[in-house]
């Protein structure tokens, strides 16, 4: 009955699209939503996924019947390959099952849905404080209790790894901890690799279940494997685990929803029949959740992971992609830094990936909104992405006001 639906607030990203648009200034600025554009502000369709597209649409044996429940397997086992390494004794174990999900949001769904179900205990999940928003709502939504460790610290603007791992080894063992394995969302940062390593101790220590949530691989720097680096490793750590993959960013395949859910068994002489098991419950979870998944975005990454050819193409349209952000990254500091803009601004390089944590505050988010017509969530993140050579300057200017005032 009506009264008992209370109304819901509006999703904040999606409002500030919205405010965005109905903006009729020509010099507004959309450093909202974390989604690629060229230099000219444009979304950007790699020209791979062009060529993909194509030869998909010329392949006569076509059609529009259902995937399997667990999606595609030429995509699935391409999938995992890029995440765990060819290589992987996971892979030749036989100790991994890959799901296809609803892109990444998908992937952590039914991770948090399978966790929820079959983790003793219901645990509580600890994410990053703070996290891409809508972690906390999906592992509520199925009610598995939550709570953050520190991660960002303000004063650095860097990683506040001490609050980090005394929270790790202060929460109960066999706790889920969310990490992003690379070009974390929102702040940019990402341990270093000693860090990882010291982080795969202490959650080995405390048996701790890992769910790596990796939406930016290729994308963060250019490279497939260096942002796939700290996954790899704590895979070679022997953890049993789980990965959410999204290819929305770094095929630029947003709206297709192609992703993935792999679920990893550590080593053991059992790993395989434990790895069956869980892949047929994860099967009935699919099945009463979406029946099968879309398949337009999984043949199209497909075809790119599984030909030679294509994927050193792809490769290339990804360190196309990167190469501008982080272009835009050292444009952005340098002009701050001529302006003499109060405050250090290293950060802006330092940090990787589609997003920065500016450290503006919510009056100064506020203030540039009004004054500037700049766009950006109040927590004074922006989208790289948003930048280009034609607005940088003036956004660096909007910027050094409000910091003056
Ligand atoms: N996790 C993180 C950390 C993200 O930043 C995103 C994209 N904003 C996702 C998951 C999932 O996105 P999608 O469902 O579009 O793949």
């Amino acid at each position: 009955p009506e009264y008992a639906v209370p109304q819901a607030p509006e999703d904040p990203l999606f409002g500030l699209m919205a405010a965005f648009r109905a903006d009729g200034d020509e010099k507004k600025v959309d450093l909202g939503i974390g989604a690629y554009r060229d230099n000219d502000a444009k979304p950007w369709v790699l020209p791979v996924v062009k060529k993909a597209d194509i030869l998909l649409r010329d392949d006569p044996s076509l059609n529009h019947e259902y995937l399997p429940i667990a999606g595609l397997t030429d995509f699935t086992s391409a999938a995992a390959k890029l995440i765990l390494g060819a290589e992987s004794p996971a892979l030749s174990e036989k100790r991994v099952h890959s799901m296809q999900t609803i892109s990444g949001t998908g992937a952590v769904h039914i991770g948090a849905l399978f966790l929820r179900k079959f983790y003793a205990g219901a645990p509580t999940v600890y994410f990053s404080n703070p996290t891409w928003a809508n972690h906390n709502q999906i592992f509520s939504n199925v009610h598995l209790p939550t709570s953050t460790y520190p991660y960002f610290s303000k004063s650095t603007k860097g990683l506040d790894f001490a609050g980090m791992k005394n929270a790790i080894s202060s929460a109960p063992d066999h706790s889920i901890i969310l990490l992003h394995a690379c070009a974390h969302n929102p702040t940019g940062v990402d341990p270093t690799r000693d860090q990882w390593k010291e982080l795969a101790m202490l959650l080995k220590q405390k048996r701790h279940f890992p769910f790596f949530d990796c939406a930016y691989q290729g994308f963060a720097s250019g490279d497939l494997a260096k942002d796939a680096w700290a996954v790899r490793y704590f895979v070679e750590q022997g953890f049993e685990l789980c990965i959410a993959q999204s290819f929305a960013k770094n095929f630029g395949l947003y709206g297709e929803r192609a992703g993935c859910f792999h679920f990893v068994t550590s080593p053991s002489s059992s790993a395989t029949s434990t790895t069956s098991r869980i892949a047929s419950q994860l099967a009935i979870l699919q099945r009463s959740e979406i029946s099968n998944p879309p398949a337009y975005g999984a043949r199209i990454a497909s075809l790119i992971l599984n030909d030679t050819k294509l994927f050193a193409e792809w490769e290339e349209n990804l360190r196309t992609m990167s190469g501008r952000i982080i272009n835009m990254r050292k444009a952005l500091r340098s002009k701050l830094e001529e302006l003499g803009t109060p405050g250090t601004w290293n950060h802006i390089t330092d940090q990787i990936g589609m997003f920065s944590f500016t450290g503006l505050s919510e009056k100064q988010v506020a203030e540039l909104r009004e004054s500037s017509h700049v766009y950006m969530t109040k927590n004074g993140r922006i989208s790289m992405a948003g930048l280009n050579t034609h607005n940088v300057e003036y956004f660096a200017k909007a910027v050094d006001r409000v910091v003056r005032e």
